[in-house]
């Protein structure tokens, strides 16, 4: 069946595949499905006005209430959702996808994301054509959303103000010319910091660097800290969910790390706590959640199936290695300026430089690999792998994950769009995961072979 929904809400190249059309029988489809009061945000693309317009539309169009939250991040409406009790919100973005791309995130009643479920339901709705339209008089009305403040307010509750005040920190706030810009330095300056910024003028063409952060393109960000002196960098995705730290030396420590960093604090001042992340999350979270006397629950791949999991389980966080943290206190969800204000807080306290509290995080090396595989096969592929396992620990959450004695551990997972086979490892030393992924290719290309 041809799907709507990708991993991450509707997705695809403005006015080609996604069309104003599509966002308007989309929103009317989710507006009959969810009902009642809907807030609307967008993101910062230059395509994000036509097609809010068109998500207000269809949703005037089947009797909602429309909340127009105008400009923001993905989690800022996330938080006005669940904080006043609305019957769900659609979120304008293509997160960090580049400009030419657009989507619409579908936020539940509880601030989170709609499960795969409920995706199917409103997908049954837009695929038989859309819903009734209203009559004449009972379209809905529109009412301006002011969700910033609220959201602000509500971050620098979950912070002890005057230790981090005190610290007189400096940070450097990259926000990738996204929606971060309207949060993330305002928090910052709440929280007694001097700030350096770059790339925090909101432009829908992403003119300062690609608007998905990676250890490769925050060159800038990097080179501000060590010019400026800062304590620290922060740089965010399109849509201010996603974050990514450098330390005070310039370096740039990926999400795995970041997450870990954070998770340790909150185990530590919640001692017996879970936490949740994805199978494919490297080992160093699982290293400091467990020496802290907390647990982890390992999900699917997604930070849906993430954040799903959190608010069925009642667990308060969780991560995804691409940097985006999920506070519980504040909402199960990535929210990139809270955990810019969660790693201020926990450098104010400790009193170390951050490079130094990496340093005593437990470092793996990873590598990813790909392995061909005729879409029919992949079934009896992963089938057969699991039997055939000779590993101490066999996952099968999400693919096949065999976990070894020395710590190491592998994952293959078919992929969702092409015939291939995914491979993730971990391992302490580069030489070892490299042997790691060179058996674990032979060994599923093997299996590939005898079943075809
Ligand atoms: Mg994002």
């Amino acid at each position: 069946m041809v799907r709507l929904f990708g991993t991450n809400g509707v997705r695809g190249v403005a006015n080609e595949e996604l069309t104003v059309e599509k966002v308007t029988l989309l929103a009317a489809s989710a507006g009959a499905y969810l009902g009642g009061d809907i807030a609307v945000g967008r993101d910062g693309r230059t395509t994000s006005p036509m097609f809010r317009n068109a998500a207000v539309s269809g949703l005037l169009s089947v009797g909602c209430r429309v909340r127009d939250a105008g400009m923001l991040s993905t989690p800022v409406l996330q938080h006005a959702v669940k904080h006043l009790r609305l019957d769900g919100g659609l979120m304008v973005t293509a997160s960090h996808n580049p400009p030419e791309f657009n989507g619409v995130k579908v936020i539940a009643p509880d601030g989170v994301e709609i499960s795969r479920e409920q995706e199917e339901e409103i997908e049954d709705i837009f695929f038989r054509g859309g819903p009734e339209p209203s009559p004449w008089n009972r379209i809905g009305r529109t009412q301006p959303l002011d969700a910033i403040e609220p959201y602000n307010r509500a971050v620098l509750s979950h912070i002890d103000l005057e230790s981090v005040r005190e610290a007189n920190l400096k940070i450097a706030i990259d926000a990738g010319n996204g929606v971060a810009a309207l949060t993330a330095p305002d928090i910052a300056r709440e929280l007694g910091c001097g700030i350096e910024t770059i790339n925090v003028n909101v432009d829908g063409r992403f003119p300062g660097r690609e608007s998905e952060p990676r250890s490769d393109n925050l060159d800038g960000l990097s080179a501000l800290v060590e010019a400026s002196g800062s304590d620290l960098g922060v740089a965010f995705d399109g849509d201010g969910d996603r974050s990514i730290f450098v330390d005070e030396k310039g370096e740039v420590h990926w999400g795995d790390r970041s997450v870990a960093l954070v998770a340790r604090e909150f185990i530590a001042r919640n001692p017996g706590e879970r936490v949740a992340t994805a199978v494919s999350s490297s080992k160093v979270l699982e290293d400091v959640v467990t020496a802290g006397g907390g647990s982890v629950v390992y999900t699917r791949v997604g930070s849906v199936v993430i954040s799903r999991t959190m608010v069925e389980h009642g667990i308060m966080f969780g991560g995804e290695e691409n940097g985006g943290i999920m506070y519980g206190p504040q909402l199960q969800v990535r929210d990139g300026t809270m955990a810019m204000a969660l790693v201020l807080e926990i450098l104010a306290k400790s009193g170390k430089p951050l490079s130094e509290l990496f340093s005593e995080l437990p470092r793996y090396s990873q590598m990813k690999a790909r392995v061909a595989c005729p879409e029919e096969l992949k079934e009896e592929a992963l089938a057969k792998l699991r039997e055939s396992a000779d590993a101490p620990r066999v996952e099968t959450i999400d693919g096949v994950k065999l976990s070894y004695p020395d710590g190491s551990w592998v994952l293959f997972r078919p992929s969702g769009t092409e015939p291939i086979f995914r491979i993730y490892a971990e391992a302490d030393s580069p030489e070892r995961v490299d042997k790691l992924v060179e058996e674990h290719k032979a060994l599923i290309e093997s299996v590939i072979k005898s079943l075809g």
